[in-house]
């Protein structure tokens, strides 16, 4: 195998076509798909090498793998981490990042406004394993403050936030968070690695459902981690190899191939999303409208400073509740009605009833989520075609 070098010369869209790239001896342009589960050694003394880690190379899928390992370091090269580790699921890559370094008796801070499951690890696994959660206001400084024990040695947020897509003040944070001897951990799918790096803003650790904008084509699932190599040295590396949430080769591949127009098709997204979402300020028949990156948003200015770019989400209440959301999404004849986020093809989620649904609806309220609010992830259809479906679709409202 022969490295190509590393890419961090070079701006980001050319990072994501060549970063990581391992070349076998057959010089093959596409990178090569390694679906094997182990490797064979030259000799015994080699082998027992490797296991010593005195040797480079492989030695068991659970692992890595080549085609994991150029999937984890085009990513590297993309976010500016030291290093990776990529997972089967995001929730794998959430689930591991948070868990692994903590034990009985730790304490974690957490913004309410999380993706469902995200919301079930901090707030009904960890306090099973004696390790407590406190939930708050994410857009709060004040709150992040006055949570912080001896014993916090996390903190978990989202931004922007899932569905109301508030955007969280992720370095004012950090310093909360690194002043009270803690690490900020952020799950960074709605921004993209594309528009938002954590990292750079002063994150210790980012993490991404891969399944999302990163595959984008609705066509598996995967996860990834990033942080210093100090970090998944002590937290990550034997926890990970043991327990084994291990990205499949074959997966890690789509994701690689996904990476490679990753910038295109962000970019493509989240214009329509800003076509779409300039219609649907002005609509009659929408009570409400979130769109970060447009001078209306609730933290235009935090937009500005922290990101590079608006999202390819768009966030609208429409008149009427339920009833009129349910009219709309069964009226959208392109748009299509699923809990998916990220993909070529436009989808549509009614939060209330189907990601949000386990919550209380006070918890519902105070996070924003009314019966009437719906989440718009803009595919790369003609900008049009989509402001057309959407609006014949809110005439039915
Ligand atoms: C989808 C999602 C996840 C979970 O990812 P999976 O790949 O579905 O496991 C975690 N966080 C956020 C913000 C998500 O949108």
């Amino acid at each position: 195998m022969s490295e190509v070098g590393s890419t961090k010369r070079y701006r980001p869209e050319t990072r994501l076509v060549h970063g990581g790239t391992l070349r076998s001896q057959f010089g093959e342009t596409s990178e090569g798909l390694f679906l094997t589960q182990g490797y064979v050694y030259d000799s015994a003394e080699q082998c027992e090498a490797r296991f010593k880690g005195e040797d480079p190379g492989f030695i068991y899928s659970r692992y890595s793998n080549p085609t994991i390992s150029m999937f984890e370091r085009r990513m590297i090269e993309l976010e500016g981490a030291e290093a990776a580790r990529s997972t089967a699921t995001g929730m794998a890559a959430v689930t591991t990042a948070i868990l692994a370094p903590l034990r009985a008796g730790d304490h974690v801070v957490a913004s309410k406004a999380l993706f469902g499951s995200c919301l079930y690890v901090v707030q009904d696994l960890l306090p099973r394993y004696g390790i407590e959660t406190t939930l708050v206001d994410g857009l709060d400084l004040d709150q992040w403050q006055r949570a912080v024990r001896p014993n916090t040695k996390t903190f978990f947020l989202e931004s922007p936030t899932n569905p109301t897509l508030d955007v969280l003040d992720i370095p004012g944070i950090a310093e909360i968070a690194h002043k009270g001897g803690a690490r900020l951990v952020v799950d960074n799918v709605f921004a993209t690695p594309i528009w938002q790096s954590p990292l750079s803003l002063g994150a210790d650790v980012v993490v991404y459902s891969a399944t999302k904008h990163i595959d984008g084509q609705g066509r598996c699932l995967g996860g990834i981690i990033l942080s210093s190599e100090a970090f998944i040295a002590e937290h990550l590396h034997n926890f990970m190899r043991q327990t084994g949430p291990s990205l499949s080769p074959f997966n890690a591949w789509v994701l690689l191939k996904g990476l490679e127009t990753l910038g295109v098709r962000v970019r493509a997204q989240t214009d329509n999303a800003a076509k779409l979402a300039e219609v649907l300020a002005s609509h009659p028949k929408i009570s409400r409208l979130i769109y970060p990156g447009r001078a209306d948003h609730p933290q235009a200015a935090l937009v500005k400073k922290q990101m590079r770019g608006g999202s390819t989400l768009v966030g609208f209440e429409v008149k009427g509740g339920k009833a009129a959301a349910f009219r709309v999404l069964n009226a959208l004849r392109l748009a299509k009605i699923s809990n998916n986020l990220g993909d070529a093809k436009s989808l549509v989620t009614h939060p209330a009833t189907t990601t949000h649904q386990r919550l209380t609806p006070e918890a519902r309220a105070e996070l924003g989520i009314s019966e009437g609010f719906i989440r718009f992830s803009a595919g790369l259809e003609h900008a049009d075609d989509l402001i057309e479906d959407v609006a014949q679709a809110l005439e039915r409202a």
